[in-house]
Protein backbone atom coordinates (compact mmCIF):
# COMPACT_ATOMS: atom_id res chain seq x y z
CA UNK A 1 0.00 0.00 0.00
CA UNK A 2 1.04 3.73 -0.49
CA UNK A 3 2.01 5.84 2.19
CA UNK A 4 -0.73 8.01 2.60
CA UNK A 5 0.86 11.64 3.87
CA UNK A 6 -0.50 13.80 6.72
CA UNK A 7 -2.76 16.51 4.37
CA UNK A 8 -5.26 13.33 3.69
CA UNK A 9 -8.76 12.96 5.43
CA UNK A 10 -8.90 9.91 7.00
CA UNK A 11 -12.59 8.07 7.43
CA UNK A 12 -14.01 6.30 10.37
CA UNK A 13 -16.77 4.19 10.38
CA UNK A 14 -18.42 5.36 14.03
CA UNK A 15 -18.34 7.93 15.74
CA UNK A 16 -18.51 7.31 19.65
CA UNK A 17 -15.30 7.95 21.89
CA UNK A 18 -12.87 5.30 20.37
CA UNK A 19 -13.86 7.26 16.69
CA UNK A 20 -13.39 10.89 18.34
CA UNK A 21 -9.88 10.06 20.11
CA UNK A 22 -8.89 8.30 16.83
CA UNK A 23 -9.87 12.11 14.86
CA UNK A 24 -7.93 13.64 18.01
CA UNK A 25 -4.46 11.50 16.58
CA UNK A 26 -5.36 12.16 13.07
CA UNK A 27 -5.49 15.79 13.36
CA UNK A 28 -2.33 16.11 16.16
CA UNK A 29 -0.57 14.35 12.89
CA UNK A 30 -2.36 16.89 10.31
CA UNK A 31 -4.49 14.50 8.95
CA UNK A 32 -8.34 15.90 8.28
CA UNK A 33 -11.17 13.69 9.80
CA UNK A 34 -14.05 11.60 8.30
CA UNK A 35 -17.19 10.33 10.67
CA UNK A 36 -19.77 8.38 9.61
CA UNK A 37 -22.36 7.73 12.50
CA UNK A 38 -26.26 8.34 12.31
CA UNK A 39 -26.11 10.32 15.69
CA UNK A 40 -25.90 14.00 15.21
CA UNK A 41 -24.34 14.24 18.42
CA UNK A 42 -21.97 11.47 18.40
CA UNK A 43 -18.75 12.41 20.27
CA UNK A 44 -16.53 11.85 16.98
CA UNK A 45 -18.99 13.29 14.66
CA UNK A 46 -18.61 16.72 17.26
CA UNK A 47 -14.81 16.99 16.05
CA UNK A 48 -14.74 15.82 13.17
CA UNK A 49 -14.27 18.03 9.93
CA UNK A 50 -16.75 16.31 8.23
CA UNK A 51 -19.90 14.51 9.75
CA UNK A 52 -21.97 11.86 7.43
CA UNK A 53 -25.09 11.44 9.08
CA UNK A 54 -26.19 7.78 7.74
CA UNK A 55 -26.54 4.37 8.93
CA UNK A 56 -23.86 2.18 8.20
CA UNK A 57 -25.57 0.05 5.32
CA UNK A 58 -26.70 3.19 3.04
CA UNK A 59 -25.08 3.03 -0.04
CA UNK A 60 -25.27 6.80 -0.28
CA UNK A 61 -23.65 7.18 3.02
CA UNK A 62 -20.59 4.90 2.36
CA UNK A 63 -20.07 6.63 -1.09
CA UNK A 64 -20.19 10.21 0.89
CA UNK A 65 -17.39 8.84 3.50
CA UNK A 66 -14.88 6.96 0.58
CA UNK A 67 -15.13 10.27 -1.42
CA UNK A 68 -13.93 12.03 1.58
CA UNK A 69 -11.61 9.49 2.73
CA UNK A 70 -8.25 8.87 1.62
CA UNK A 71 -7.94 5.85 3.50
CA UNK A 72 -11.09 4.02 6.17
CA UNK A 73 -10.73 2.27 9.44
CA UNK A 74 -13.34 1.06 12.17
CA UNK A 75 -13.76 2.55 15.38
CA UNK A 76 -17.45 0.01 16.45
CA UNK A 77 -16.74 -3.45 16.05
CA UNK A 78 -20.21 -4.43 15.11
CA UNK A 79 -20.23 -2.46 12.05
CA UNK A 80 -21.54 -4.98 9.19
CA UNK A 81 -18.69 -6.69 7.82
CA UNK A 82 -20.27 -6.19 4.59
CA UNK A 83 -20.03 -2.34 4.55
CA UNK A 84 -16.48 -2.55 4.69
CA UNK A 85 -16.18 -4.89 2.03
CA UNK A 86 -18.31 -2.50 0.14
CA UNK A 87 -15.59 0.47 1.34
CA UNK A 88 -12.68 -1.83 0.47
CA UNK A 89 -13.65 -1.61 -3.06
CA UNK A 90 -12.45 1.65 -3.79
CA UNK A 91 -10.15 3.10 -0.57
CA UNK A 92 -8.00 1.06 1.39
CA UNK A 93 -9.76 -0.14 4.80
CA UNK A 94 -8.04 -1.54 7.65
CA UNK A 95 -9.00 -3.64 9.42
CA UNK A 96 -10.21 -5.82 6.79
CA UNK A 97 -13.59 -7.26 6.63
CA UNK A 98 -12.77 -10.65 7.07
CA UNK A 99 -10.82 -9.92 9.93
CA UNK A 100 -13.37 -7.80 11.74
CA UNK A 101 -16.29 -10.79 10.77
CA UNK A 102 -14.40 -13.23 12.95
CA UNK A 103 -13.98 -10.71 15.80
CA UNK A 104 -18.15 -10.10 15.79
CA UNK A 105 -18.45 -13.57 16.57
CA UNK A 106 -17.77 -15.48 19.53
CA UNK A 107 -17.77 -18.77 18.24
CA UNK A 108 -15.46 -17.96 15.18
CA UNK A 109 -13.46 -16.00 17.48
CA UNK A 110 -12.83 -19.25 19.51
CA UNK A 111 -12.36 -21.63 16.84
CA UNK A 112 -9.72 -18.99 15.42
CA UNK A 113 -7.89 -18.52 18.72
CA UNK A 114 -7.70 -22.45 18.89
CA UNK A 115 -6.75 -22.47 15.01
CA UNK A 116 -3.75 -20.54 16.52
CA UNK A 117 -2.94 -23.40 19.11
CA UNK A 118 -3.65 -20.40 21.73
CA UNK A 119 -6.28 -21.95 24.58
CA UNK A 120 -9.46 -20.76 25.86
CA UNK A 121 -12.34 -21.42 28.30
CA UNK A 122 -13.94 -24.72 27.01
CA UNK A 123 -17.49 -23.72 25.46
CA UNK A 124 -20.07 -25.35 23.07
CA UNK A 125 -22.25 -23.34 20.61
CA UNK A 126 -25.98 -23.37 21.41
CA UNK A 127 -27.83 -22.80 17.98
CA UNK A 128 -31.21 -25.62 18.39
CA UNK A 129 -32.69 -26.71 21.50
CA UNK A 130 -30.86 -30.28 20.51
CA UNK A 131 -27.95 -28.34 21.58
CA UNK A 132 -29.27 -27.01 24.61
CA UNK A 133 -30.44 -30.68 25.06
CA UNK A 134 -26.83 -31.96 24.29
CA UNK A 135 -24.69 -29.69 26.65
CA UNK A 136 -22.23 -31.32 28.55
CA UNK A 137 -22.58 -30.75 32.22
CA UNK A 138 -19.02 -30.72 32.78
CA UNK A 139 -19.55 -26.80 31.27
CA UNK A 140 -21.52 -25.65 34.45
CA UNK A 141 -21.12 -23.82 36.14
CA UNK A 142 -21.28 -21.66 33.10
CA UNK A 143 -21.82 -18.15 31.30
CA UNK A 144 -23.86 -18.02 28.53
CA UNK A 145 -23.11 -15.37 25.96
CA UNK A 146 -25.01 -14.55 22.59
CA UNK A 147 -22.64 -15.08 19.86
CA UNK A 148 -22.79 -11.75 18.18
CA UNK A 149 -23.22 -8.10 19.42
CA UNK A 150 -22.39 -8.35 23.00
CA UNK A 151 -20.20 -5.73 24.81
CA UNK A 152 -19.85 -4.94 28.57
CA UNK A 153 -21.40 -7.71 30.02
CA UNK A 154 -24.26 -7.49 27.76
CA UNK A 155 -25.74 -10.20 26.02
CA UNK A 156 -24.63 -12.60 29.14
CA UNK A 157 -26.37 -14.96 31.85
CA UNK A 158 -24.41 -16.56 34.13
CA UNK A 159 -26.02 -20.07 34.86
CA UNK A 160 -25.25 -23.15 37.59
CA UNK A 161 -27.94 -25.97 36.20
CA UNK A 162 -29.38 -26.81 33.42
CA UNK A 163 -32.84 -25.46 34.43
CA UNK A 164 -31.30 -22.11 34.65
CA UNK A 165 -29.28 -22.69 31.05
CA UNK A 166 -32.46 -23.28 29.61
CA UNK A 167 -34.24 -20.07 31.42
CA UNK A 168 -31.35 -18.24 29.98
CA UNK A 169 -31.56 -19.03 26.71
CA UNK A 170 -35.00 -18.18 26.56
CA UNK A 171 -34.19 -14.90 27.63
CA UNK A 172 -31.75 -13.86 25.33
CA UNK A 173 -34.58 -14.91 22.91
CA UNK A 174 -32.80 -18.40 21.67
CA UNK A 175 -30.48 -16.33 19.70
CA UNK A 176 -27.51 -18.14 18.76
CA UNK A 177 -25.04 -18.38 21.57
CA UNK A 178 -22.10 -19.87 23.01
CA UNK A 179 -21.94 -21.25 26.72
CA UNK A 180 -18.33 -21.20 28.71
CA UNK A 181 -17.44 -22.73 31.32
CA UNK A 182 -16.99 -20.23 34.31
CA UNK A 183 -13.29 -20.14 35.36
CA UNK A 184 -11.54 -19.19 38.23
CA UNK A 185 -9.58 -16.07 37.16
CA UNK A 186 -6.52 -14.96 39.32
CA UNK A 187 -6.74 -11.60 37.27
CA UNK A 188 -7.25 -10.48 34.16
CA UNK A 189 -5.00 -8.96 30.95
CA UNK A 190 -5.29 -7.50 27.82
CA UNK A 191 -2.28 -7.00 24.95
CA UNK A 192 -2.98 -4.44 22.64
CA UNK A 193 -1.07 -4.75 19.61
CA UNK A 194 -0.60 -2.97 16.01
CA UNK A 195 0.31 -4.68 12.99
CA UNK A 196 0.98 -2.73 9.55
CA UNK A 197 0.53 -3.55 6.10
CA UNK A 198 3.82 -5.16 5.73
CA UNK A 199 3.51 -7.85 8.30
CA UNK A 200 5.18 -5.57 10.73
CA UNK A 201 3.58 -6.13 14.37
CA UNK A 202 3.91 -3.96 17.74
CA UNK A 203 2.50 -4.59 21.26
CA UNK A 204 1.44 -2.34 23.72
CA UNK A 205 3.13 -2.73 27.77
CA UNK A 206 0.45 -6.01 29.31
CA UNK A 207 -2.34 -3.98 31.50
CA UNK A 208 -4.04 -5.74 34.25
CA UNK A 209 -7.79 -4.74 33.97
CA UNK A 210 -10.98 -5.47 36.40
CA UNK A 211 -14.37 -5.46 35.39
CA UNK A 212 -17.30 -4.68 37.64
CA UNK A 213 -20.47 -6.24 36.44
CA UNK A 214 -18.91 -6.94 33.16
CA UNK A 215 -18.03 -3.50 32.59
CA UNK A 216 -14.01 -2.38 32.31
CA UNK A 217 -13.60 -0.64 35.83
CA UNK A 218 -9.69 -0.25 36.70
CA UNK A 219 -6.55 -0.98 34.63
CA UNK A 220 -3.23 -0.94 35.61
CA UNK A 221 0.00 -0.73 33.93
CA UNK A 222 2.41 -2.37 34.32
CA UNK A 223 0.31 -5.20 35.66
CA UNK A 224 0.95 -5.80 39.39
CA UNK A 225 0.47 -9.69 39.09
CA UNK A 226 2.22 -10.63 35.98
CA UNK A 227 4.86 -12.66 36.09
CA UNK A 228 7.56 -12.69 33.14
CA UNK A 229 6.35 -16.38 31.28
CA UNK A 230 2.57 -15.12 31.73
CA UNK A 231 3.29 -11.96 29.79
CA UNK A 232 5.43 -13.92 27.06
CA UNK A 233 2.93 -16.33 26.42
CA UNK A 234 0.11 -13.55 26.18
CA UNK A 235 2.02 -11.69 23.41
CA UNK A 236 3.17 -14.56 21.66
CA UNK A 237 -0.47 -15.57 21.40
CA UNK A 238 -1.63 -11.50 20.65
CA UNK A 239 0.83 -11.53 17.71
CA UNK A 240 -0.12 -15.03 16.49
CA UNK A 241 -3.98 -14.13 16.36
CA UNK A 242 -3.25 -11.18 14.40
CA UNK A 243 -0.71 -12.35 11.86
CA UNK A 244 -3.29 -15.71 11.28
CA UNK A 245 -5.94 -12.78 10.49
CA UNK A 246 -3.50 -10.73 8.27
CA UNK A 247 -4.68 -7.96 10.58
CA UNK A 248 -4.09 -4.14 9.39
CA UNK A 249 -4.49 -2.05 12.44
CA UNK A 250 -4.62 -2.01 16.23
CA UNK A 251 -6.14 -5.23 17.63
CA UNK A 252 -6.95 -6.22 21.58
CA UNK A 253 -6.74 -9.72 23.13
CA UNK A 254 -8.66 -9.97 26.51
CA UNK A 255 -6.82 -12.98 28.66
CA UNK A 256 -7.64 -14.51 31.43
CA UNK A 257 -5.34 -15.78 33.71
CA UNK A 258 -5.53 -18.63 36.34
CA UNK A 259 -3.81 -19.58 39.37
CA UNK A 260 -1.74 -21.85 37.89
CA UNK A 261 -0.60 -19.25 35.52
CA UNK A 262 -2.20 -20.64 32.39
CA UNK A 263 -3.29 -17.77 29.87
CA UNK A 264 -6.61 -18.18 28.54
CA UNK A 265 -7.58 -15.91 25.61
CA UNK A 266 -11.33 -14.60 26.47
CA UNK A 267 -12.23 -12.18 23.14
CA UNK A 268 -10.81 -9.73 20.45
CA UNK A 269 -12.13 -5.89 19.30
CA UNK A 270 -10.78 -5.46 16.09
CA UNK A 271 -9.90 -1.26 17.10
CA UNK A 272 -8.55 0.69 20.00
CA UNK A 273 -9.69 -0.55 23.51
CA UNK A 274 -10.79 1.00 26.29
CA UNK A 275 -7.67 -0.93 28.78
CA UNK A 276 -5.44 1.13 25.94
CA UNK A 277 -6.73 4.64 26.90
CA UNK A 278 -4.14 4.97 29.68
CA UNK A 279 -1.69 4.85 26.56
CA UNK A 280 -2.20 8.20 25.46
CA UNK A 281 -1.11 10.02 28.57
CA UNK A 282 1.36 7.31 29.43
CA UNK A 283 3.47 5.65 26.58
CA UNK A 284 5.52 8.20 23.63
CA UNK A 285 3.05 6.71 21.23
CA UNK A 286 -1.07 5.58 22.27
CA UNK A 287 -3.27 3.05 20.48
CA UNK A 288 -5.09 5.75 18.59
CA UNK A 289 -1.53 6.99 16.97
CA UNK A 290 -0.62 3.67 15.61
CA UNK A 291 -4.16 3.35 14.34
CA UNK A 292 -3.20 6.10 12.33
CA UNK A 293 0.26 5.08 11.24
CA UNK A 294 -1.28 1.43 10.31
CA UNK A 295 -3.91 2.69 8.30
CA UNK A 296 -1.90 5.14 6.59
CA UNK A 297 0.83 2.65 5.92
CA UNK A 298 3.29 5.08 8.13
CA UNK A 299 6.07 3.15 9.93
CA UNK A 300 5.23 1.13 13.52
CA UNK A 301 7.38 2.02 16.30
CA UNK A 302 7.31 -0.34 19.33
CA UNK A 303 5.22 1.93 21.85
CA UNK A 304 7.39 2.74 25.44
CA UNK A 305 5.81 3.34 28.39
CA UNK A 306 7.17 6.30 30.13
CA UNK A 307 4.98 6.51 33.25
CA UNK A 308 2.86 3.80 35.33
CA UNK A 309 -0.47 4.55 35.21
CA UNK A 310 -4.16 3.49 36.68
CA UNK A 311 -7.07 4.59 34.35
CA UNK A 312 -10.56 4.99 35.85
CA UNK A 313 -13.70 4.82 33.63
CA UNK A 314 -15.88 7.25 34.33
CA UNK A 315 -19.88 5.71 34.06
CA UNK A 316 -22.95 8.20 34.20
CA UNK A 317 -23.43 6.24 37.72
CA UNK A 318 -20.64 8.97 39.22
CA UNK A 319 -23.15 12.06 37.65
CA UNK A 320 -26.01 10.41 39.78
CA UNK A 321 -24.05 9.50 43.15
CA UNK A 322 -26.47 12.67 44.81
CA UNK A 323 -29.80 11.35 43.93
CA UNK A 324 -31.74 11.35 41.21
CA UNK A 325 -30.30 15.06 39.56
CA UNK A 326 -27.33 14.85 37.82
CA UNK A 327 -24.53 16.29 38.98
CA UNK A 328 -20.73 16.30 37.38
CA UNK A 329 -18.22 15.02 39.81
CA UNK A 330 -15.77 18.20 41.24
CA UNK A 331 -13.60 17.92 38.39
CA UNK A 332 -11.20 20.75 39.82
CA UNK A 333 -10.72 18.80 43.21
CA UNK A 334 -9.46 15.85 41.09
CA UNK A 335 -7.56 17.69 38.46
CA UNK A 336 -5.62 19.35 41.70
CA UNK A 337 -4.37 15.88 42.47
CA UNK A 338 -0.65 15.25 40.39
CA UNK A 339 -0.73 13.08 37.39
CA UNK A 340 -4.82 13.32 36.55
CA UNK A 341 -5.27 13.58 33.12
CA UNK A 342 -9.04 13.93 32.18
CA UNK A 343 -10.90 12.65 28.97
CA UNK A 344 -14.48 13.32 29.14
CA UNK A 345 -16.34 12.26 25.60
CA UNK A 346 -18.50 14.97 24.91
CA UNK A 347 -21.86 13.45 25.61
CA UNK A 348 -24.91 15.31 26.84
CA UNK A 349 -26.16 13.33 29.49
CA UNK A 350 -25.08 10.93 31.94
CA UNK A 351 -26.87 7.78 32.01
CA UNK A 352 -26.05 4.84 34.38
CA UNK A 353 -23.28 2.32 32.80
CA UNK A 354 -22.90 5.13 30.02
CA UNK A 355 -18.95 5.24 29.39
CA UNK A 356 -18.76 9.45 30.12
CA UNK A 357 -14.90 9.31 30.10
CA UNK A 358 -12.03 8.21 31.77
CA UNK A 359 -9.22 9.59 34.19
CA UNK A 360 -6.00 8.51 33.25
CA UNK A 361 -3.54 9.13 36.61
CA UNK A 362 0.41 8.70 35.87
CA UNK A 363 3.26 8.86 38.42
CA UNK A 364 6.61 8.08 38.57
CA UNK A 365 6.16 4.77 40.62
CA UNK A 366 3.23 2.68 40.95
CA UNK A 367 2.50 2.91 43.84
CA UNK A 368 2.35 6.85 43.86
CA UNK A 369 -0.57 6.30 40.56
CA UNK A 370 -2.44 3.87 42.91
CA UNK A 371 -2.42 6.30 45.79
CA UNK A 372 -3.35 9.21 43.38
CA UNK A 373 -6.11 7.47 41.67
CA UNK A 374 -7.73 6.05 45.38
CA UNK A 375 -7.83 10.07 46.12
CA UNK A 376 -9.26 10.52 43.31
CA UNK A 377 -11.88 7.49 43.76
CA UNK A 378 -12.34 9.52 47.15
CA UNK A 379 -13.26 12.86 45.48
CA UNK A 380 -15.60 10.71 43.29
CA UNK A 381 -17.77 9.69 45.35
P1 LIG B 1 -17.83 -8.44 26.89
O1 LIG B 1 -17.95 -8.59 25.41
O2 LIG B 1 -19.09 -7.95 27.50
O3 LIG B 1 -16.59 -7.70 27.34
P2 LIG B 1 -16.53 -10.82 28.00
O4 LIG B 1 -16.65 -12.15 27.36
O5 LIG B 1 -15.22 -10.15 27.90
O6 LIG B 1 -17.71 -9.94 27.41
O7 LIG B 1 -16.94 -10.96 29.53
C1 LIG B 1 -16.92 -9.85 30.40
C2 LIG B 1 -16.25 -10.22 31.71
O8 LIG B 1 -16.97 -11.31 32.35
C3 LIG B 1 -14.84 -10.74 31.57
O9 LIG B 1 -13.90 -9.68 31.45
C4 LIG B 1 -14.68 -11.56 32.85
O10 LIG B 1 -14.47 -10.70 33.98
C5 LIG B 1 -16.04 -12.21 33.00
N1 LIG B 1 -16.05 -13.51 32.30
C6 LIG B 1 -16.39 -13.73 31.01
N2 LIG B 1 -16.25 -15.03 30.67
C7 LIG B 1 -15.82 -15.67 31.77
C8 LIG B 1 -15.49 -17.06 32.06
N3 LIG B 1 -15.58 -18.01 31.15
N4 LIG B 1 -15.08 -17.34 33.32
C9 LIG B 1 -14.99 -16.36 34.28
N5 LIG B 1 -15.28 -15.06 34.07
C10 LIG B 1 -15.69 -14.71 32.83
MG1 LIG C 1 -14.63 -8.27 27.24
Amino acid sequence: MQYIAPGATLGVMGGGQLGRMFAHAAQQMGYFTAVLDADADSPAGLIAHHHVRSGYLDEAGLAELARHSAAITTEFENVPAQALAALAKTRPVAPGAAAVAVCQDRAAEKAHFVSCGVPCAPHALIETAGHLAGIDVSLLPGILKTARLGYDGKGQVRVRTREELAAAWAELKQAPCVLEKMLPLAYEVSVIVARGHDGQVVHFPLQQNLHRDGILAVTQVPSPDLTPPVQQRAIEAAETIASALKYVGVLCVEFFVLADGSVVANEMAPRPHNSGHYSIDACDVSQFDLQVRAMTGTPLVAPRLHSPAVMLNLLGDLWFRHGDTEVAPPWDRILALPGTHLHLYGKASARPGRKMGHLTITGAMAQQARDTALAACDLLG
